[in-house]
């Protein structure tokens, strides 16, 4: 390990490994198969690089991304390391020169697109080279049960009888839950006792949710308070990415964006006036991101709810990767539900679509809980916290805490009476005692629980069911649409044996 010291230090010019590097490396060294988890930005690359350095023959990195592999082979390169790439960029004369390269010693690492697997000829040519370690980059890819999900990683297993000895593999990701994890070992046979996986907790990031804020107004608000502050937001869709960017502009604010729907040629400088600090904040889908190492991103907004836990983490953890203070704030409005649930409709196939459903319930909940955002994403991910972050909306929230048990029987209630196959606007609008057509051609109106939540508006109500079903309390189920049914938790309210606190209402603004 003395060795691998001195190549962190002479060749990346650091004194000391970060927490889970050394054993990576040593595991890695010493031929053991690894999974490494690590948070964004903790410093994943240096875990095969380094043992790339040292072993005999040439490291496969495998990584799902053009940008990102263009990346850290300009970073090696400068760092004197020999690395080069293969993937769509090069032409079939480039690729044959960086095969022969490869074959004649002179490269330490080569990094590959995954569909580049599929190719006999391509395996073929491999099967001529020394290869000690393949490095499986953002390994949470090659899982089904994984939020990025890519048929093309199970090639890697072919890599494993190319040779007459199967390479080491150590597999690399920033956001797998227990369930995602244990697949990917199972994929790359990696042993159980060889998982690697150092907090998820980012101390420098304070998490937000804001609830019924004018989200514009907000946007600008926040643009202009942190002047000089480099910023990314995230939107839903690509018609909202071009509409924050329209209005930023507007308000002189210097702002990029970036989405699928733009020629590669804009992305590719829309994301250089990011990156070189020409636009200070960049408005963009979720297509921006991955591999780009901008460090000094203060702040990451998301003007909507993303569709799950593990790209919220992956997005929001994109800020203060220098490690300095930096802020995650995700505004939350009732109709990003919507968008969500119709673009995993859109865009899935068939048998993912209630698994993804259930996970975009997760992030809801997520937006109504009112302990701790910080520990309500560890636990997420597997994690269990010791201690409230301090930092996070919920922690700061000095409002006062209410027993709301009587108005949660009354919804639990009312729940049950209707059948427990209703949505939340439905339940809301018998609730507060509406004369909305459905309510009267279903005959609400005779239920015991009509009108009991009188007085209060469909919106308040909803969103004190989202709270119950933050809590436990309700349960959503997916079917053509989703209905709320009482959980086993929720019988123990409505049997009076457990009570319901929650914090004052949230005041909206008046705008
Ligand atoms: P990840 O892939 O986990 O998101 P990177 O490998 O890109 O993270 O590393 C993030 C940053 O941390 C890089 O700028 C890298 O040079 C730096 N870094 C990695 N290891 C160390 C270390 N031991 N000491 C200081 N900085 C480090
Ligand atoms: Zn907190």
């Amino acid at each position: 390990m003395e060795q691998a010291r001195q190549m962190l230090q002479h060749h990346f010019g650091y004194d000391e490994f970060r927490t889970g590097q050394a054993q990576i490396i040593e595991q890695t060294l010493t031929g053991q198969s690894s999974l490494c988890v690590m948070p964004t930005g903790g410093g994943k690359s240096i875990c095969y690089q380094i043992p790339a350095l040292m072993l005999d023959g040439l490291t496969i990195v495998v990584s799902p991304l053009i940008s990102l592999m263009q990346d850290q082979v300009e970073s090696l390169r400068a760092a004197n390391i020999p690395a080069a790439y293969i993937n769509s960029t090069l032409t079939a004369q480039e690729v044959n020169e960086t095969m022969q390269l490869a074959s004649a010693g002179y490269l330490k690492l080569l990094y590959i697109a995954p569909e580049r697997l599929e190719s006999t000829q391509f395996l073929q040519a491999l099967s001529y080279l020394h290869v000690p370690l393949i490095a499986v980059d953002e390994a949470h890819c090659i899982s089904q049960w994984g939020h990025d999900f890519r048929p093309s990683y199970r090639s890697i297993q072919k890599l494993f009888t190319l040779w007459p000895q199967k390479p080491t593999v150590l597999a690399l990701t920033a956001t797998a839950t227990p369930a995602v994890c244990d697949d990917i070992r199972q994929l790359l046979s990696i042993a159980e006792d060889s998982a690697v996986i150092t907090g998820f907790a980012r101390e420098n990031l304070a998490f937000s949710v804001l609830i019924g804020e004018n989200k514009e107004r907000f946007i600008k608000n926040y643009v202009e308070k942190n002047k000089n502050e480099v910023g990314i937001i995230y939107a839903a869709t690509r018609k909202a990415v071009d509409a924050l960017y329209e209005l930023l502009t507007r308000f002189g604010v210097s702002v990029a964006k970036y989405h699928a729907g733009l020629s590669e040629e804009m992305r590719m400088s829309e994301q250089d006036r990011f990156l070189k600090n020409e636009a200070r904040i960049m408005v963009a889908t979720n297509a921006f991101g991955m591999g780009i190492d901008a460090s000094n991103v203060r702040f990451i907004i998301h003007y909507q709810m993303p569709r799950n836990m593990e790209s919220y983490y992956q997005e929001a953890g994109r800020a203060g990767r220098d490690g300095l203070p930096s802020a995650c704030l995700l505004l939350y409005a009732s109709g990003d539900v919507q968008t969500q649930r119709f673009l995993i409709e859109q865009t899935q196939d068939e048998t993912r679509i209630s698994q993804e459903l259930a996970k975009l319930q997760t992030m809801v909940d997520y937006c109504h809980t009112e302990g701790c955002l910080q520990n309500a994403i560890l636990t997420y991910f597997g994690e269990v916290p010791e201690e409230p972050c301090g930092r996070c909306s919920n922690c700061n929230d000095g409002r006062e805490v209410n027993d709301v048990t009587t108005d949660a029987q009354k919804v639990l209630a009312c729940v049950v009476r209707m059948g427990q196959k209703f949505g939340k606007t439905m339940i809301a609008q018998v609730l507060v005692g509406s004369k909305n057509q459905k309510v009267l051609d279903f005959g609400f109106t005779k239920l015991s629980t009509y009108g009991i939540l009188k007085g209060q508006s469909v919106k308040d109500v909803s969103n004190f069911i989202e709270f119950l079903i933050a809590e436990g309390l309700l349960a959503v189920k997916h079917g053509t649409f989703p209905t709320i049914y009482v959980s086993e938790e929720g019988k123990t309210v409505l049997m009076g044996e457990r009570t319901v606190l929650r914090k004052q209402a949230v005041t909206v603004r008046k705008l």
